[in-house]
């Protein structure tokens, strides 16, 4: 069995739900059509839910109601997800181990906005309970974007040029590391994957994205 219970099958790369059929070979890498015409650079994305009621309400909780103490339950589920997903016959079995969880990271307006980023809180969780580094202070965000659900494609990746900038005098923290990138939620990926863009030129073996939702976006 390619799942454990309570795991949809996913695409590797994205994480977007698939139909698996019964007699799948289960030591392949799910693929789904939209990353076999346009890969992201990142590794692998793995998510503990998809994007809908309850998790979207709680989500929303953490992120706009100031409900920070949520972060835990939350980034226990991802670790949970997580520890399913390396086990025998797991998507994750293939991959490397990480070695630095990374949050997204919020522009200085936003997180003066909201006094938090959210990620980090469920950054520090997973990192706890997988016994992982967190690094919050490399990967940074000088600029804010626009929203990038509703763009074409070309535009999401316009939109997004220059967004992330990894600190320079950080770079040997990150020289040849794989590492976790950990996010609230996964809309279209061209977050992470532009996110992942800069760690790369600056250094990173590979980036995997872990978030607590997917939204169906293709
Ligand atoms: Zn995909």
């Amino acid at each position: 069995m390619a799942n454990h219970a309570g795991e949809k099958p996913r695409c590797s790369c994205c994480a977007e739900p698939m139909a698996l059929l019964d007699d799948a070979p289960h030591d392949r890498r799910l693929i789904c059509a939209e990353c076999r015409r346009h890969a992201p650079i990142f590794t692998s994305a793995h998510v503990a839910f998809d994007y809908a009621f309850p998790w979207d309400h709680v989500i929303q909780q953490l992120k706009f109601g100031g409900r920070t103490e949520l972060a835990r339950p939350l980034g226990l589920a991802l670790t949970n997800s997580l520890r399913r997903a390396t086990g025998r016959g797991g998507e994750r079995q293939h991959q490397h181990a990480v070695d630095l969880v990374l949050p997204m990271p919020l522009s200085n307006a936003r997180l003066a906005e909201r006094g938090y980023n959210q990620a980090l809180l469920i950054a520090q969780e997973v990192a706890q309970n997988l016994g992982l580094s967190l690094d919050s202070s490399l990967l940074l965000r000088p600029i804010e974007t626009l929203h990038q659900a509703g763009l074409p494609r070309e535009q999401r990746m316009r939109n997004l040029s220059g967004v992330f900038m990894v600190d320079p005098a950080a770079r040997n923290r990150l020289a040849g590391r794989s590492v976790a990138l950990v996010d609230d939620v996964i809309t279209t990926g061209s977050t992470a994957n532009e996110a992942c863009r800069e760690l790369l030129r600056a250094g990173a073996l590979e980036v995997q994205v872990w978030a607590i939702a997917r939204t169906a976006a293709h």
